[in-house]
């Protein structure tokens, strides 16, 4: 038999729900979590739209209550990152091989909660400039931009959260948009729009970032006028979207599966590809929260594919035991 029941591969809102639905049903789970790809409720300064916390809570402090509960209901925690998942043959049927890369773990079953990562502008400068200037994390940069002028790029919840946020610190905030509207929730717009510090330039695309040693301005382009301009700076936050950090699932050398296939089906961004109750197209193998093909992605939804992954994940290991007991 497999050393554990369940392994959840990641830390964020869904992987721990899942612990914690797993751990009270008395599986034996591991939850592996990768301090290099942290969760993405983790960069939030404030949740404000978890029910039953009216005053809104840091996303550090929310993971770490949930990761509190968990614990004290036996959930076994790791840190790993892994790179590979394989399936193998036990002594009644299929087990699964977790491949971190130093150390190889075995399950009866697994849940993917790997979530996503901050997508990146690709444009002129960005990667000379990340680091010096360029961000894709309000929380955790903007202090060093008190008293500067930035530009936040995107116009989604993200943006204009990390734009609000980024009022408290710095002199000037321009939010660059590509289209004339926000996309964020409305009670985010109206926040952003009635902003005495916050400024906007609509139907513009960034197309370089400028700067030697540090950031210094950025390169736009008016969408209708085809017009080029500089905005000076010293500071760019890019909130455009993320990907999914599938990529350890996709066709790869030493994959058990065909090059074509990979392990796990996903969709053509990336996406893991689920039923309702979170079941991937292996047996045996979950998926919950952002990292998955869905519509919203919030942290309520993330905790409610938790707990469905982990129902089925229960489901899935019982089965097996129950089999291998009747051989
Ligand atoms: P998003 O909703 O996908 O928005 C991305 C933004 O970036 C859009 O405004 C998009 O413009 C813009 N964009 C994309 N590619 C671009 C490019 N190449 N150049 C310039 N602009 C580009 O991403 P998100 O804001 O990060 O949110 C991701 C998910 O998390 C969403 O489901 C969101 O609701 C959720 N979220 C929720 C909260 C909350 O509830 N408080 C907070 C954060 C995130 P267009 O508008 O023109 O497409």
């Amino acid at each position: 038999m497999a050393e554990y029941d369940l392994i959840i591969i990641g830390g964020g809102p869904a992987g721990l729900t899942a612990g914690l639905y797993a751990a009270r049903a008395r599986l034996k789970t591991l939850l592996i979590e990768s301090f290099a790809v942290p969760s993405q409720a983790v960069a939030a300064d404030r949740i404000e739209n978890y029910p039953g916390i009216p005053s809104g809570i840091s996303g550090i402090e929310l993971i770490d209550r949930f990761k509190r509960q968990a614990k004290a209901f036996g959930l076994e925690f790791d840190v790993g990152n892994v790179v590979d998942i394989k399936p193998q043959n036990g002594k009644d049927f299929r087990q699964w091989q977790i491949i971190a890369e130093d150390k190889v773990y075995d399950s009866l079953s697994i849940i993917l909660a790997v979530g996503t990562r901050p997508r990146e502008l690709e444009v002129a400068g960005e990667s000379k400039l990340r680091g010096r200037g360029v961000s894709y994390c309000a929380t955790c940069d903007g202090p060093l931009f008190k008293d500067r002028d930035i530009v936040i790029i995107g116009g989604g919840d993200t943006a204009v959260e990390e734009a609000l946020f980024l009022t408290r610190f710095c002199r000037k905030v321009t939010m660059i948009h590509r289209r004339d509207r926000l996309r964020a929730t409305k009670i985010l717009q109206e926040r952003a729009l009635a902003h005495e510090r916050l400024e906007f330039v609509w139907d513009s695309q960034v197309i370089e970032i400028l700067g030697e040693e540090n950031v210094e301005a950025v390169k736009i382009k008016d969408i209708k006028t085809q017009e080029e301009s500089k905005i000076p700076c010293e500071g760019v936050f890019i909130f455009v979207g993320f990907i999914p950090n599938t990529d350890f699932l996709k066709p790869h050398k030493t994959s058990g599966f065909s090059q074509d296939k990979g392990i796990i089906e996903l969709d053509e961004a990336g996406y893991v590809i689920t039923d309702d109750n979170m079941k991937t197209s292996q047996e045996g193998v979950f998926a919950c929260g952002d990292c998955r093909k869905k519509l919203l992605r919030q942290v309520v939804t993330a905790c409610g594919d938790g707990a469905n992954a982990a129902f089925s994940a229960q489901g899935y290991v019982e089965k097996l035991k129950k089999m291998s007991r009747m051989y």
